[in-house]
């Protein structure tokens, strides 16, 4: 067996996670499902209502009771954001590529026919905004954020913020197996992927009202990220506490050495000195944080319970010994 050889793809999922978009619905379903049609293979399209407040979930029954209609759609009972409606979606698919994409019409749907060329021979297709222009902060933020996915998950990605992109049923089973609450998709697929890629499509201002993303949940978002990726931060406490500790060892010494050297005028009457304990005393501190930090990052690992490892094929075995497949 060829391990470059993937298995054919006979339909493809679509899954849109959808909150208060129902100036966009008309248009995304109709330009998705002209894309989808242009496929040689089956399709389907979930759209999954995120606690919309809106028209939005009327419109996507509608779709979907349509005669002939290969609209899915999922109503969630409040808001829960934009991953986890897309994981709701996952659990609903049946096709064997998953692409998932923005309601907005910021990811073009006509670029799906090119992702599922790509994934004939990948696991994860990623996308990368050809035309997107940021400011340097963010270039850099980005910059060093990927360095940091690359070092964990063994896979560069250059752009984890478009959500344009594909996934083999495999790794969207593995990652419905994960049972953290908090989860960045892109980045959960890279650590089950073993052969990833990413090809550039076009991207798009939205098209009519405001981004679903309030400060405040940016800011969640980023720390969905950060925590999806590593325990690493925790540990830095301690990292930091050791400096800060060594600083005031290394004070305490200076001060001794200039008390024997240059007398007892020196010092400012004990004030360094105090400087000095407290530092070595307030490195500690961090220390001692750091390693309660490491237990709560190691509680944190196993309630979120993520799979131990991820088969990725198996070769020359009696089938009937592959029920447990990828189980825990
Ligand atoms: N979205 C969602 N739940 C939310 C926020 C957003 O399902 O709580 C959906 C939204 O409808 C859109 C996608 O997630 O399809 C991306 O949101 P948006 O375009 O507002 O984000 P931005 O492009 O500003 O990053
Ligand atoms: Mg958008």
């Amino acid at each position: 067996m060829n391990l470059s050889d993937m298995p054919p793809i006979t339909k493809v999922s679509v899954v849109i996670p959808v909150f208060n978009e129902q100036e966009c619905l008309p248009e995304l379903i109709a330009r998705t499902t002209a894309a989808c049609k242009l496929l040689d293979c089956d399709y389907e399209i979930l759209l999954v209502d995120d606690g919309s407040s809106d028209r939005s979930a009327a419109l996507m029954t509608e779709a979907a009771e349509a005669p002939d209609s290969r609209v899915v759609a999922i109503i969630l009972n409040r808001n829960y954001g934009q991953h986890s409606a897309i994981m709701a979606g996952f659990g609903h698919v049946s096709g064997d590529l998953i692409i998932t994409l923005d309601a907005d019409l910021q990811n073009p749907p006509e670029e799906i026919p090119h992702l599922v060329d790509m994934a004939a021979k990948y696991d994860v297709v990623g996308t990368i905004r050809a035309n997107r222009r940021d400011s340097l902060f963010r270039k850099t933020a980005s910059r060093m954020i990927n360095l940091l996915i690359k070092r964990t998950t063994g896979k560069a990605m250059s752009d984890y913020g478009c959500m344009l992109r594909a996934y083999r049923r495999p790794i969207v089973e593995a990652m419905l197996n994960c049972h953290e609450r908090s989860t960045f998709i892109p980045i959960l697929a890279n650590t089950f992927a073993r052969r990833a890629t990413e090809i550039e499509v076009r991207h798009a201002e939205r098209e009519h009202g405001t981004s679903k993303y309030s400060f405040m949940k940016l800011i969640n978002l980023m720390y969905d990220l950060v925590t999806c990726l590593t325990t690493t931060p925790l540990r830095l406490l301690s990292v930091v506490g050791s400096f800060i500790a060594l600083g005031g060892f290394a004070l305490t010494i200076l001060l001794l050495a200039m008390r024997l050297f240059l007398g007892a005028t020196w010092a400012a009457e004990g004030v360094f000195t105090l400087f000095a304990i407290l530092f070595f005393f307030i490195g500690a501190q961090f220390v001692a944080m750091g390693l309660l930090g490491e237990y709560i990052g190691r509680i944190y690992n196993d309630v979120r319970a993520r799979p131990r490892y991820f088969v990725h094929t198996i070769v020359g075995q009696d089938p009937r010994f592959t029920a447990q497949g990828n189980k825990p």
